[in-house]
C-alpha cells in the first residue's frame, strides 16, 4: 500500500503580534511551524501503515526552510520525503497549490507505484481554506471524505472505506471507492511524539527536492500567474464601538444590579430584533449599458429538504450585490423532492431560481454535486457565486472550483463591489484573525466564495410573485460517483449557533469543577454555554461549543463572556452578538474593547449574584 500525505509549513500564528504604532501584523521573525493538523493527517496515515503494512510518501510545496516539517513527518515514521520548492510557485493560490500537488503526487507515483491514499489535514491554520485536499482529488478525479473523524472500515480486496466526517448538524458515515483522499480533523486521534533516535534517522533521511522544471510544470498555472484569486489589499480588523464598564471589585452587589438594570432597560433578554435590512441602488458602472455583469448566484443548503438557516444569510449578500450590479440574484437548489425551497428562496428575494432533482442527489455527496454545480456554472456564466462556509460548502466549493476552474475565496465575513470595476471585493479575517485581507479574482468568473455562516443578516421575507425558475435535468453519469452516505446521525443537542442567550466561558474558571457556576446561570437565563479554544483545548468542554476563528462563529441576541481574555481568535467568533458582556477580573482584558457591559471584578464572587438576581427578577 502507498499512502501519501501532503503537508504545508505555517507561521505560527500563537506568536503573531501587532504593531502597536501601525496597528499591522509584526511578521519578522515569526517561528514556522508544520500545520498542526497535518500532524494529525500524519498520524491517520501511520496507523493504516501500521495495520496493513505498506509505505507512506510526504510531501510539501514550499520554500526551503518547509524541509523541517518533512523531516518531523519523517522521524514521526513516514518513509519518504519530496519537497517542490521554485520561486515560481509563490503566491500560488488553492487552485495554483492543488495542480502543483497533483503534478508531484503523480511524479511520486511513478517511483512507488499508485498510491491507495492521499491524506492531508482539515486545513491550514495561515490560509484555513480546507481547499487544497477536495482540489486534488477533483483532480484525480477520486473521493474526498474531508473533515474525517475516525476511518472505522479498510477494504482493499472489495476496494471500499468507511469513514466518519463530522459536519454542521451531525455526523456523516459515508462509504468511499479507493483510491480515497481524507481531510483529518483534530479529534480524530492524538499525534505521537517521535524519540531522538526517529529523529536522528530523520535528519540523515534523504529529502528529494523538485523544482518546475522537474514536475514539468505549465507556468501558466503556478505561482500568481496561474493563481485566480490574490491579496488586493491587508488591513487591521477593525474595533468595535466602547461599551460601559463598571469597575466591580469589592463592590459587587452593586455591580450586579447595575448590569441587570442596563440588560433589562434594553430587553437584552428578549428575542433576537429583527434584522434590519437595506436596500441598495446600482453602482454606476453596473448602469453604464457596456458593461455586462452576470447574475449573482447563492447556493442553497439543506439537509433532506430543511435549508440551512446560512442559505438565506447567503441570499441577503446575494441580493445586496446582485442590485449593485444591477443583475439577478439567483439561488441554486440540488436534490431530491425539495421543491418547496423554491418558493422559500422566492419569499426572502431571489429572482431566480435554478433547480436540479433527481433520486442521485437525494444525499449530499461531493462528486455529483459538484458535477451538477460545475455544469450550471459553465452553461449560465454567474458573475458571482456565494457558498456556505459549513463543512459540506466548503467541501462542495473546493471540488467544483477546480473543476470550473475558477478562484474561490474562504471563509468571507465581508463583501463588496468595486466600483471602478464591478470585481468582487471579498474579505477575510487572516492570520489566526490578526489581520484582514481583501482578496480578488478579476479573471475567472464565477467569482467564488465561502461565506461564514451568522456573520451576515438573514432578509425579512418579503412579497415575491415575480421569480423565474429554471429546471434542469443533469444526470451524474455513473463513473463520477464513488461515494454512498450510508448514516447521517443528527446532532442531539441544538446547535449553538441557533441560541438566543449564550454563556461563553473561559480559562478564567480555573477548573473543570467550577463550570457549575456557569451551568447554573445558564440554567437560569435559559442559554447554551460555549468555550474558547483554551477551555476545549484542556479538555473541560468539546470541541462542538467553542466559538471563534477555528471553531463556531455565533450571533446571539446576547453574549457572557465570562473569564475570558478576549483574544481576537475569540472575538472574530462572536462580535456581531446583539448585546456582548464581560466578567474579568483584569481591567486591561482586551474582552472589555468590544463589551456593551463590562464588570471587572472576580468571576466567582460576580456570578453567584448574578445568578442569584436573575432568579430573582425571573420571578
Ligand atoms: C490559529 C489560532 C486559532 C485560534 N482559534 C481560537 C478559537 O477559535 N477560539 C478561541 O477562543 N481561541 C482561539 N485561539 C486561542 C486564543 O488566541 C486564546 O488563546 C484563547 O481564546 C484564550 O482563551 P481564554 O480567554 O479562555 O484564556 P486566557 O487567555 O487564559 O484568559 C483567561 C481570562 O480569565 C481572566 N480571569 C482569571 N481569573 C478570573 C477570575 N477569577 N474572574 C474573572 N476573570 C478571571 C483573566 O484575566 C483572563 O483574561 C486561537 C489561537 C490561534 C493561534
Amino acid at each position: 500500500m502507498h499512502i501519501v500525505v501532503c503537508i504545508k509549513q505555517v507561521p505560527d500564528s500563537t506568536d503573531m503580534r501587532i504593531d502597536p504604532k501601525t496597528n499591522n501584523l509584526i511578521r519578522e521573525g515569526v517561528p514556522s511551524v508544520t500545520n498542526p493538523p497535518d500532524l494529525h493527517a500524519t498520524e491517520e496515515a501511520l496507523k493504516i501503515k501500521e495495520k496493513y503494512g505498506g509505505i507512506i510518501s510526504v510531501v510539501t510545496m514550499g520554500p526551503l526552510q518547509a524541509e523541517s516539517s518533512l523531516r518531523e513527518i519523517l522521524a514521526m515514521g513516514a518513509d519518504y520525503a519530496y519537497h517542490v520548492s521554485d520561486r515560481a510557485l509563490a503566491g500560488s493560490d488553492t487552485l495554483a497549490t492543488s495542480y502543483t500537488l497533483w503534478m508531484a503526487i503523480k511524479k511520486i507515483c511513478e517511483i512507488h507505484g499508485p498510491f491507495t491514499f492521499i491524506f492531508f489535514g482539515r486545513q491550514a491554520i495561515d490560509g484555513e481554506t480546507g481547499q487544497t485536499g477536495p482540489g486534488v482529488a477533483a483532480r484525480f478525479g477520486i473521493p474526498i471524505i474531508t473533515y474525517t473523524y475516525s476511518i472505522d472500515e479498510i477494504n482493499l480486496e472489495k476496494g471500499y472505506v468507511i469513514a466518519t466526517r463530522k459536519v454542521y448538524d451531525g455526523k456523516e458515515v459515508v462509504k468511499a471507492t479507493i483510491p480515497t483522499a481524507f481531510s483529518i480533523i483534530e479529534e480524530a486521534n492524538k499525534p505521537r511524539i517521535p524519540s531522538i533516535k526517529d529523529i536522528i534517522r530523520a535528519y540523515k533521511t534523504k529529502i528529494t527536492r523538485w523544482n518546475k522544471d522537474d514536475l514539468k510544470l505549465d507556468p501558466d498555472k503556478i505561482g500568481l500567474r496561474g493563481s485566480p484569486t490574490f491579496v488586493k489589499k491587508v488591513f487591521p480588523p477593525p474595533p468595535r464601538k466602547k461599551g460601559q464598564i463598571f469597575d466591580g471589585r469589592d463592590k459587587e452587589r452593586e455591580a450586579v444590579k447595575w448590569l441587570v438594570d442596563n440588560l433589562l432597560k434594553i430587553n437584552a433578554f428578549g428575542e433576537k430584533v429583527a434584522e434590519k435590512y437595506e436596500e441598495v441602488k446600482p453602482l454606476p458602472i453596473a448602469l453604464d449599458k457596456t458593461k455586462q455583469f452576470g447574475e449573482v448566484w447563492f447556493y442553497v443548503e439543506h439537509r433532506y429538504g430543511k435549508a440551512d438557516p446560512v442559505s438565506w444569510e447567503l441570499l441577503g449578500e446575494a441580493r445586496r450585490l446582485s442590485r449593485l450590479l444591477n443583475v439577478k440574484c439567483a439561488a441554486v437548489i440540488i436534490g431530491y423532492k425539495v421543491e418547496h425551497l423554491i418558493e422559500e428562496s422566492a419569499s426572502y428575494g431571489a429572482d431566480k431560481i435554478y433547480y436540479v432533482d433527481d433520486k442521485i442527489y437525494e444525499d449530499y455527496r461531493t462528486e455529483p454535486y459538484s458535477y451538477v454545480l460545475t455544469e450550471l456554472c459553465l452553461k449560465y456564466k454567474p458573475e458571482i457565486l456565494l457558498m456556505p462556509g459549513t463543512q459540506n460548502g466548503r467541501d462542495l466549493a473546493g471540488y467544483a472550483a477546480t473543476l470550473i476552474p475558477t478562484g474561490l475565496v474562504a471563509d468571507v465575513t465581508q463583501l463588496d463591489i468595486d466600483p471602478a470595476t464591478g470585481i468582487l471585493l471579498a474579505t477575510r479575517p487572516d492570520f489566526g484573525g490578526n489581520e484582514m485581507s481583501t482578496i480578488v479574482c478579476p479573471k475567472h468568473k464565477p467569482q467564488m466564495a465561502t461565506i461564514r455562516p451568522k456573520v451576515f443578516k438573514i432578509p425579512p421575507k418579503i412579497q415575491n410573485n415575480n421569480y423565474e425558475v429554471i429546471k434542469e435535468e443533469i444526470k451524474v453519469p455513473e463513473e463520477k460517483i464513488h461515494t454512498e452516505l450510508l448514516k447521517f446521525i443528527p446532532r442531539e443537542k441544538i446547535r449553538l449557533e441557533e441560541a438566543n442567550i449564550i454563556v461563553a466561558v473561559g480559562k478564567g474558571f480555573g477548573s473543570p469543577k467550577n463550570l457549575y457556576l456557569a451551568q447554573e446561570f445558564a440554567k437560569v437565563i435559559n442559554a447554551e454555554i460555549g468555550a474558547t479554544r483554551a477551555v476545549v483545548y484542556s479538555g473541560w468542554l468539546p470541541k462542538e461549543v467553542q466559538i471563534g476563528q477555528t471553531g463556531l462563529t455565533v450571533r446571539p441576541r446576547i453574549y457572557f463572556a465570562i473569564g475570558i481574555s478576549g483574544a481576537i481568535q475569540h472575538v472574530v467568533g462572536m462580535q456581531n452578538s446583539d448585546v456582548i458582556v464581560a466578567i474579568n477580573i483584569d481591567p486591561q482584558a482586551p474582552i472589555f474593547n468590544v463589551a456593551d457591559f463590562g464588570i471587572i471584578g472576580d468571576l466567582f464572587k460576580i456570578l453567584p449574584l448574578l445568578t442569584e438576581e436573575l432568579k430573582i427578577r425571573n420571578k
